[in-house]
């Protein structure tokens, strides 16, 4: 199975970077909904700022690579998401040291420390309406193709379509977790603006890392 470079792992944050400018009204309108309206400007700030470092990531090992990211989201996005996602890198970073390459058992294994650092900060669990259920799918879904012997790209593309379902998962529930859970029973029937934009990162992966 081909290795994951850092020249595509730097390509995989440009290309979300990129969907999250398309998807910034998309994603605010959704927190509009049962939240406070940021979730995309959030994002875009966010990112936005990693791309101004692009001349610093490139030609970092990955684990550098990986903490900028961290580290520029975490100052950059105030709100949930932010915190969560900075979380998520930060633990990637730790995993994926000074490697410059990446075999699909450390990518998944990337994932699934990214995963349980948002778990250990934010608390949720499936079915809270979080971010969390687009994130845990996707990563299991990696785990068992990875596990039956799949080309990385039948490994992402099945790791795109669990984080999918899991966003649209999302929609009938009712939010236990972040700023949607004050709404109670009114933040039923809508879908939850960070697991959308978790599978945002599935798909700007799928495109980028095979
Ligand atoms: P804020 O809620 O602070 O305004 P954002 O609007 O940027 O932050 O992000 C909201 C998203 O963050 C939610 O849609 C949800 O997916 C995610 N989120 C909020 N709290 C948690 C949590 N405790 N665990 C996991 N995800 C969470
Ligand atoms: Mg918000």
């Amino acid at each position: 199975m081909s290795n994951i470079t850092a020249d595509q792992i730097l390509a995989w944050i440009e290309r979300y970077a990129t969907r999250i400018a398309e998807e910034k009204d998309y994603l605010t309108k959704l927190d509009s909904d049962i939240g406070d309206a940021d979730h995309g400007s959030n994002m875009h700030r966010g990112f936005q700022a990693v791309l101004a470092k692009k001349s610093e990531l490139q030609g970092k090992d990955i684990g550098a690579l990986l903490k900028i990211v961290a580290m520029t989201l975490i100052s950059n996005v105030g709100g949930a998401a932010g915190a969560l996602y900075g979380t998520f890198f930060l633990q990637a970073s730790a995993v994926a040291g000074t490697r410059t390459e990446l075999s699909p058992n450390e990518f998944l294994y990337i994932l699934e420390k990214g995963l349980a650092g948002i778990v250990l900060r934010g608390k949720a669990a499936i079915g809270d309406k979080t971010m969390v259920d687009a994130l845990q799918p996707a990563v299991k879904a990696c785990k068992k193709s990875i596990e039956a012997g799949e080309p990385l790209s039948q490994v992402l593309t099945k790791a795109v379509a669990a984080a999918e379902t899991g966003l649209k998962s999302t929609i009938p529930l009712m939010a236990r977790r972040g700023r949607a859970s004050y709404l109670g029973e009114r933040s039923i029937d809508h879908q939850d603006p960070g697991a959308t934009s978790t599978y945002l990162l599935f798909k700007a992966a799928a495109e980028t890392l095979v």
